[in-house]
């Protein structure tokens, strides 16, 4: 196979074409209750475990280690402490927009006052020296809620 005289290989880039397409899913029982209480009350329940105690955030229908059904619904947090974090330099698509997400940005996964699990969202800091696990945080709602994970805007150190 050539090579080029500088000894460099090049790097292709395949363009595939565009396509734009309308994708809605149906959340279930679950994912409803827990997005209507986003938007209809700024409030944050997940499920709790029967059996065993556990408290999810998101909220799942059966307990994994348990298989038990969970039917009992707690609120939580809004308030809560950062268990893992990552400040974001490289952008990624947004799954709700399409668009690239603007960087720097930090992931943060919570662990809501009265959840045993984390939820992921976005700290509104992106200076690393300035966020540590273990800090307290607090959830923002945007003013105008329309059902989805974002009615949390970002979450906030307290
Ligand atoms: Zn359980």
């Amino acid at each position: 196979m050539a090579q080029a005289s500088s000894g460099k290989a090049e790097l292709l880039k395949i363009s595939s074409g565009e396509a734009e397409m309308r994708y809605d899913w149906h959340c279930g029982a679950y994912w409803s209750r827990f997005f209507l209480g986003l938007r209809d009350d700024k409030k944050i329940y997940g499920t709790k475990c029967t059996s065993c105690g556990t408290v999810y955030v998101p909220p799942r229908e059966v307990c994994g280690p348990c298989f038990a059904k969970m039917e009992e619904w707690v609120e939580v947090g809004p308030e809560g402490v950062i268990e893992m974090f990552t400040v974001v330099r490289h952008a990624y698509t947004n799954p709700s927009t399409g668009q690239l997400i603007k960087v720097p940005c930090t992931d943060v996964y919570v662990k809501l006052d009265g959840a045993d699990t984390t939820l992921m969202h976005w700290l509104d800091e992106t200076d690393e020296k300035k966020i540590a696990i273990g800090m307290r945080v607090k959830a923002v709602f945007r003013e105008r809620r329309t059902g989805t994970i974002h009615d949390i805007e970002h979450f906030e150190l307290i």
